[in-house]
């Protein structure tokens, strides 16, 4: 079975949190780690801008309330430089601070006291939301060719009509050359929820693409484990 790690999967990839409380720190780090995501855990903003160019971080879970430098500033210098996902912590009922945080560029915030698995659910929503952002227009695998902005897809010059769903199935198969995409995983960033025996819609919408593209050996099925596209 192929062990290849799905870096922009939904889960898997690498979280920078910011957070210098120590218990909260370390029950988030532990249920990140649990749930497949490499935990980079940093007390202050100051290391924060500097992990951030370290990893590729997939998003970032910023307190507010830093020694140093707060979290509306690193917000702020993230932003300049980067189009990284940002969930912000906030202390309860602070409403200036969540409106202030999503005008420096914040994604969405979450207020402490939060159970780890929330957290996990938020960061799955600002991630679908966010996904893309950054991602280039134009993915492209052998003669098939995939337009994000025209939302158009075409096989050796010729135009292919794709449903939303094929297209967006498509286009993160075709995001991730080469690495396996799990069913969920797609259910999840296609469909945008998890249901028990979904998968199969996953399967269905495969088997009309392969149709469609005319170009079946581009979607290869990793038994047990997804789909991938072959490495260009
Ligand atoms: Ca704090």
């Amino acid at each position: 079975m192929s062990a290849e790690p799905v870096v922009n999967g939904s889960q898997g990839g690498t979280v920078l949190l910011v957070e210098d409380e120590h218990s909260i720190g370390s029950m988030t780090r532990g249920y990140l780690e649990r749930s497949g995501w490499r935990v980079v855990w940093v007390r202050s903003g100051e290391e924060a801008l500097a992990e951030l160019g370290r990893h590729q971080v997939r998003i970032v879970i910023l307190d507010i309330r830093l020694p140093g430098i707060d979290g509306f500033d690193v917000a702020r210098l993230v932003r300049a430089r980067s189009d990284v996902p940002i969930l912000m912590l906030t202390a309860r009922d602070e409403e200036p601070d969540r409106v202030a945080g999503l005008e420096l560029g914040a994604d969405d915030y979450l207020t402490k006291p939060f159970s780890p698995r929330e957290l996990v659910a938020r960061m799955k929503a600002v991630l679908r939301r966010t996904d893309g952002r950054s991602a280039e227009d134009v993915l492209a695998l052998d003669d098939v060719v995939l337009n994000r902005q025209a939302r158009e897809v075409a096989v050796d010059g010729r135009t292919v009509e794709l449903t939303t769903k094929e297209f967006d199935l498509l286009a993160t198969l075709l995001a991730n050359p080469g690495i396996v995409v799990s069913r969920d995983q797609l259910l999840d960033r296609v469909w945008g929820m998890t249901y028990p025996g979904g998968t199969r819609t996953v399967d269905v919408h495969v088997a009309q693409l392969r149709r469609k593209l005319g170009r079946p050996e581009l979607i290869r099925t990793v038994r047990g484990a997804g789909y991938k596209t072959i490495r260009p």
